[in-house]
């Protein structure tokens, strides 16, 4: 907030590059092992966006593969949902999508990789990139299988496709180097948003500096934003990621995710509701269904109605979760032991009731 404050007070808008942008850059690219360039955006979708538009312009194909269940903002091309075959080309799932505009979009299924050989066997020489969470955090919490993302690295390495992380949720989230530190999978592009703008907003897009010299003035993908590395929303970024640099911050904040996860599962088992969890650094998942899912199919196979049931008695207690079974749930550093403890002790109370209701 002191940083917020102190940096509106010399001014809101510049209409040109600040230092504080410049140090955001520099301060990005010191803890991401992958990026070697980045440029500042206002918001997630714009990093998608555009990281797609230079995957499309350095390689000169049209297209590209994203995951079922995966969310990477609202723009045309990524508003695409999949059917359940094998390779599904382009339905738009939002209104006001023509056709067209998804026509070079594939949607496969996440944690499937023999579907995106098949794929790159049938269209390798078009795809432009493959853009995927790489821990999936919009269909609620799915993990990436044991060797999916090495999967993509080498596919796209072996075709020419540049590989995109979308860490718009992950980046700083689950590790201080977000999935690709976790993993050691290195992305050509990674899209960041949502915690390096500490509740601003600010979005990034950044990777390898050969790619990195396509984008407008040194090449020709185009890409600008008046608000771009915006000094108030840059001081904010600045800020936490300051705060959640220090030694011990995701020790402790995935203990305590975990902890979380590990006792909801514990009181919905006493209360008798079909119910797992999972978590990774600060980010959790819980699942109306005995078993954790590894697919966008089987996250769906979740129950419906318990969830809401369990969202609305813990909300009537005065906690509110994420109001959607296809939500990921984030532990905070302001989420204490007693504010955990308080959660965990009403949520069994939830779980006995909805099971009386049931
Ligand atoms: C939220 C989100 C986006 C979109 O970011 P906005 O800032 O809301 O535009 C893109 N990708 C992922 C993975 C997200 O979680």
């Amino acid at each position: 907030m002191r940083a917020v404050q102190d940096a509106a007070t010399a001014g809101l808008s510049f209409g040109a590059p600040t230092e504080a942008e410049v140090k955001l850059a520099e301060l990005l690219i010191e803890r991401l092992p992958s990026l070697e360039q980045v440029r500042l955006v206002s918001s997630g979708t714009e990093a998608t966006m555009t990281a797609i538009r230079l995957a499309r312009g350095a390689t000169g194909r049209n297209k590209i593969i994203k995951f079922e269940g995966c969310y990477h903002g609202h723009s045309d091309s990524l508003l695409v949902k999949a059917g359940s075959g094998l390779l599904t080309l382009g339905n738009p799932s939002s209104a006001g999508v023509p056709p067209e505009f998804v026509a070079h979009t594939i949607t496969l299924d996440f944690n499937n990789l023999p579907a995106v050989q098949s794929a790159f066997a049938e269209h390798g020489q078009d795809i432009a990139c493959v853009i995927v969470e790489p821990v999936a955090g919009n269909m609620n919490l799915i993990k990436p299988a044991q060797g999916f993302l090495e999967g993509l690295r080498e596919l796209c390495t072996g075709h020419g496709s540049v590989l995109i992380f979308d860490e718009v949720m992950t980046g700083f989230r689950v590790g201080p180097q977000g999935v690709q530190g976790l993993t050691g999978v290195r992305p050509d592009l990674t899209t960041l948003a949502k915690v390096i703008g500490g509740g601003m907003p600010v979005g990034a897009f950044g990777g390898r500096a050969d790619l990195m010299r396509h984008i407008a003035p040194l090449g020709g993908v185009y890409q600008a934003g008046t608000l771009s590395g915006n000094p108030v929303a840059v001081a904010a970024g600045l800020a936490t990621l300051r705060l959640i640099g220090q030694p011990g911050f995701y020790e402790d904040l995935s203990a305590r995710t975990e902890r979380l996860a590990l006792g909801l599962a514990e009181r919905a088992r006493a209360a008798g509701v079909p119910f797992s969890a999972d978590s990774v650094g600060g980010m959790f998942g819980m699942y109306f269904r005995a078993e954790v899912p590894a697919s966008f199919a089987e996250a769906s196979s979740c129950d419906g109605e318990a969830f809401k049931r369990f969202f609305h008695a813990m909300l009537a207690r005065g906690v509110h979760f994420a109001p959607s079974a296809f939500e990921a749930g984030f532990v905070s550093a302001t989420h204490d032991d007693a504010v955990l403890q308080a959660t965990l002790d009403k949520a069994e109370e939830a779980f006995r009731e909805i099971r009386q209701a049931a």
